[in-house]
């Protein structure tokens, strides 16, 4: 018997370069799977965001079986779920649902397992007792999530935005009570990397729109680890310097391409290949 097909969409504005559709495809056809994976572009189609609800409904009505949800929409679809994941549910924010087949719609975060996933395979054994993350925007919401979840317990927010580092502390610090929580401002860097096991880069600093590094290499010390999530490059200006200062580095593919693979799971159902997806993923990357 043939397995059951699968009809995937990813809604969001602007995804029509995704790499999500051929990862996703590539390996269901490894796997064996009928898996067919869409991009539905709100703003192409005119809907606004805060539709999302409807477009739960329209999708499920149309046979989908499950829906990636970015930028805009992480946030408004928590609202229109039956159920959600503790992760998610605690984030305020939705990147995978599913459609049961008893009717139900759940929610998921692959954003905060995919770098909590990443960051065990290429950073093993790195302590996290100490972390400073750079940029508290959507990723980085979910990476400060993921890092006191890998046991962090001291976690310092700096971005341009201090206001914005500030909120994201507070809910942290309040959901997080093993772990002291405080946003810091970016002159704060000299006195605390010094101090620090490791530091992950979330702002759009070091994408090829974004050339550059987000603060001075010269913060950088081999006793640090490095990890970037801009993946588009991966090797970023930030991971060179940090190799030339003698640190760890892991780049941005690892939560790009864990966030696939733990969205396929839920989906299908089956683990998918891993090494398999991240040697495709870095294929279409360097193209
Ligand atoms: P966002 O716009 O929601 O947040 C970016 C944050 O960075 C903002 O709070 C902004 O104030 C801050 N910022 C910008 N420039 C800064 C600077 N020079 N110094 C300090 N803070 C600065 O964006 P996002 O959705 O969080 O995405 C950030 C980047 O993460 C993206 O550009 C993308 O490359 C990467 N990303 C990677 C993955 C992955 O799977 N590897 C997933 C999502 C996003």
């Amino acid at each position: 018997m043939n397995p059951r097909p699968h009809l995937v969409g990813l809604v969001g504005t602007g995804v029509g370069p995704s790499l999500s559709p051929a990862l996703h495809m590539t390996e269901a056809r490894a796997q064996g799977l009928d898996y067919v994976y869409r991009t539905i572009d709100l703003a192409e189609l005119q809907i606004s965001p805060t539709r999302i609800g409807e477009v739960l409904t329209w999708a499920r009505a149309l046979g989908y079986d499950a829906l990636n949800i970015t930028h805009p929409c992480k946030q408004l679809v928590v609202e229109h779920l039956d159920e959600v994941d503790p992760a998610a549910a605690a984030l305020g924010a939705v990147n995978t649902v599913v459609f049961g087949d008893d009717g139900r719609t759940r929610g998921h975060n692959t954003d905060v397992t995919g770098f909590a996933h990443g960051f065990t395979e290429g950073l093993p054994d790195a302590a996290v007792d100490t972390v400073v993350l750079v940029g508290a925007g959507g990723a980085g919401t979910a990476v400060a999530d993921a890092l006191l979840r890998l046991g962090c317990r001291r976690l310092h927010l700096v971005d341009l935005d201090v206001a914005r580092a500030a909120r994201l502390a507070d809910d942290l610090a309040a959901r997080h009570r093993h772990a002291r929580v405080a946003a810091s401002a970016f002159d704060a860097l000299p006195d605390l990397l010094p101090e620090t096991d490791g530091v992950v880069h979330a702002t759009p600093t070091g994408m090829a729109a974004h050339p550059g590094m987000a603060f001075s290499a010269e913060l950088l010390h081999p006793e640090l680890w490095v990890a970037d999530i801009v993946y588009r490059p991966l090797n970023t200006a930030l991971l060179q310097a940090a190799r030339a200062a003698g640190c760890r580095t892991l780049d941005g593919g690892h939560m790009a391409v864990h966030q696939a693979t733990d969205a396929f799971a839920l989906i299908t159902g089956i683990t998918p290949d891993a090494e398999r997806m991240s040697k495709h993923f870095r294929s279409l990357v360097a193209e």
